[in-house]
């Protein structure tokens, strides 16, 4: 079985973002760029899954810019046998990336796809979703386990108050959640060995998918700051405040 894992090109989890002068999106001119972090356990996942046997192949596919490449780079060196970039210019909406996806599946013909549930930057938390329904595959989104066997797959997900299992016959769709898997790092001589791992380019254009934006960003703000603290003598002071300052006992 083969696994396809989409891997996002996000604004490093670390970095602050900061938002364009003129309020029309984030900065990411001179901005570490690292994998969406999902989607480091989505890859680890995948590549668990064929060391176990239960896969023979993973492929790692982003969506974006010719950059994005060295986030297929950094797949590749965490044990990925081969990557594709799809050329689309920045940021394209879930829907686009979706039928992307869709075109690369029925070209590779995956048991699984295993995306992150969500990329960081843009919060949708879309695209897995969108892939499935595309598809008509089942999906187990959120996902915490994930265990195949008996052409099926078993997936605990985390909703809220507990976990779910649900089994999904092959081919299906997974999102990683955070606690499925620790990620492993890319040690150098596996980083030196993911430059002569095989990288594909495609253009977006050349599989047929209309990449034109469905949504219109009217504006992007930053957080409102946080107000400064006061420290309070006694308990007292503090019941009195939230009653009477802060109105809320
Ligand atoms: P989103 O729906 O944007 O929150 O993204 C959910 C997941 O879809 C991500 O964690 C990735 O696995 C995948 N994904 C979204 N955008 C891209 C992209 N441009 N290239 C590759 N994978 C993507």
């Amino acid at each position: 079985m083969k696994i396809l894992v989409p891997v996002k090109r996000v604004v490093d989890y670390n970095i602050k973002p900061r938002v364009k002068a003129d309020g029309s999106g984030v900065e990411t001119t001179g901005v570490k760029m690292s994998m969406n972090p999902f989607d480091e356990i989505a890859v680890e996942e995948a590549v668990r899954l064929r060391e176990k046997g239960a896969a023979t192949e993973v492929v790692a596919v982003s969506i974006g810019v010719q950059q994005a490449q060295d986030t297929l780079r950094t797949a590749l060196a965490m044990g990925v046998d081969r990557a594709i970039l799809v050329l689309s210019g920045e940021s394209p909406e879930p829907l686009a990336v979706a039928k992307v996806l869709r075109k690369l599946v029925e070209k590779e013909e995956p048991g699984l796809v295993i995306l992150g549930k969500q990329a960081i930057d843009d919060d949708m938390n879309a695209t897995g979703q969108m892939l499935a329904g595309l598809l008509g595959w089942g999906q187990g989104t959120f996902a915490s386990k994930v265990e195949v066997a008996d052409g099926r797959v078993l997936v605990s997900r985390e909703i809220d108050g507990g976990a779910e299992d649900v089994s999904l016959s092959l081919p299906a769709i997974i999102t990683a959640d955070l606690r499925l898997n620790e990620p492993r790092y890319a040690s150098l001589p596996n980083i030196m060995k993911a430059k002569k791992k095989p990288l594909e380019t495609l253009q977006a254009a050349d599989l047929g998918v209309d990449m034109a934006p469905r949504l219109t960003i009217v504006s992007v703000a930053e957080p409102a700051s946080r107000q400064a603290g006061e420290k309070l003598g006694s308990v007292a002071e503090l019941v009195e405040k939230l009653r009477n300052e802060a109105k809320v006992i």
